[in-house]
């Protein structure tokens, strides 16, 4: 009796181990053969080793201080650049003002971006067309509402609800070689290179791979986002999202790395602390709460 009872639990197990195992035979035949992307994200993931970077915090007193209205920093009459590169877009951060974003047409084309955007896109096509022999072609840019609203109800799947797709915004944008887009692109010399690359212009891989439990997006090696400098360098090196990024600057600390200064804070009696040692600052809102000031040290 005791052996036929032993004989009996085995059973299960061995139909669980098989069925394990041939999922997994599957899974690594279908990854192998159709899935480049995937083959690309797993080797750079886990193969492939980054300089890393590091956010050293800094102590400033009272005196190298100043606190400035937000309405002040904000005025055109300013030195200080206002920009939207770090606003956060996602399920969870929507965008409820879509006056923040300048869109403008990029080269001749009917493209449209941010205004903030042109110039380091100018380069990064620029620099992987020198870098690959490879002409990197847009394929989108900025879409209306209504525009995400059809697509999403085409592929909810896939596609970002309206007011959730950084499409919105002019930030984003889909690139393409020709005939290898989407998931293809990573398959192009062009591809990688905008993937190790881009943040030397102020882009990243906006949604990385095995990032989907952080982003809510799987992996796109095609989308990419601009965030400026030196924001996409720390995201790139460390491997992390812009969620991870943003959530990582904590309230009013002043980080330093390569000659920048950054702070992430809420406003205070509607102000701003700004170290008087800096120039070149930018102001972005982050869709969190909080305000990210990035500046050079004078
Ligand atoms: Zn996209």
């Amino acid at each position: 009796m005791r052996t036929q009872n032993t004989q009996y639990r085995v059973k299960p197990l061995k139909i669980a181990i098989f069925l394990a195992f041939t999922a997994t035979l599957i899974f690594s035949f279908y990854t192998i053969s159709f899935r480049n992307d995937w083959m690309f994200g797993f080797k750079d993931t886990f193969f492939h080793k980054r300089d890393s970077i590091h956010l050293k915090s800094l102590d400033y007193h009272g005196q190298d201080i100043k606190s400035i209205p937000l309405e002040e920093l904000l005025s055109p009459s300013t030195n200080i650049t206002g920009t939207t590169s770090l606003f956060l877009i996602n399920k969870k951060h929507k965008i409820d003002d879509k006056s923040l974003f300048n869109l403008i047409n990029f080269r001749d084309t009917s493209f449209l971006l941010d205004e903030n955007v042109i110039d380091d896109l100018e380069n990064l096509l620029d620099d992987v067309r020198q870098n690959t022999g490879e002409k990197v072609y847009i394929m989108s840019t900025y879409r209306t509402a209504e525009d995400q609203e059809s697509i999403y109800e085409e592929n909810p799947r896939i596609a970002a609800p309206v007011n959730a797709s950084e499409h919105q915004t002019g930030l984003a944008l889909d690139l393409y070689v020709s005939k290898k887009a989407q998931r293809e692109f990573i398959d192009t010399d062009a591809g990688k290179w905008i993937h190790h690359n881009g943040w030397k212009h102020g882009f990243i891989i906006r949604y990385p791979f095995l990032k989907k439990h952080v982003t809510g997006i799987g992996y796109e090696p095609w989308h990419i986002r601009y965030v400026g400098k030196p924001h996409a360098e720390i995201i790139y090196k460390n491997r992390w999202t812009l969620e991870e990024y943003v959530y990582s600057l904590e309230e009013d600390v002043f980080y330093t790395i390569n000659g920048y200064v950054i702070s992430r804070q809420c406003p205070r009696n509607g102000k701003l602390d700004i170290p008087k040692e800096l120039d070149d600052i930018e102001l972005s809102p982050d869709n969190t709460g909080f305000y990210i000031i990035t500046g050079k040290v004078k």
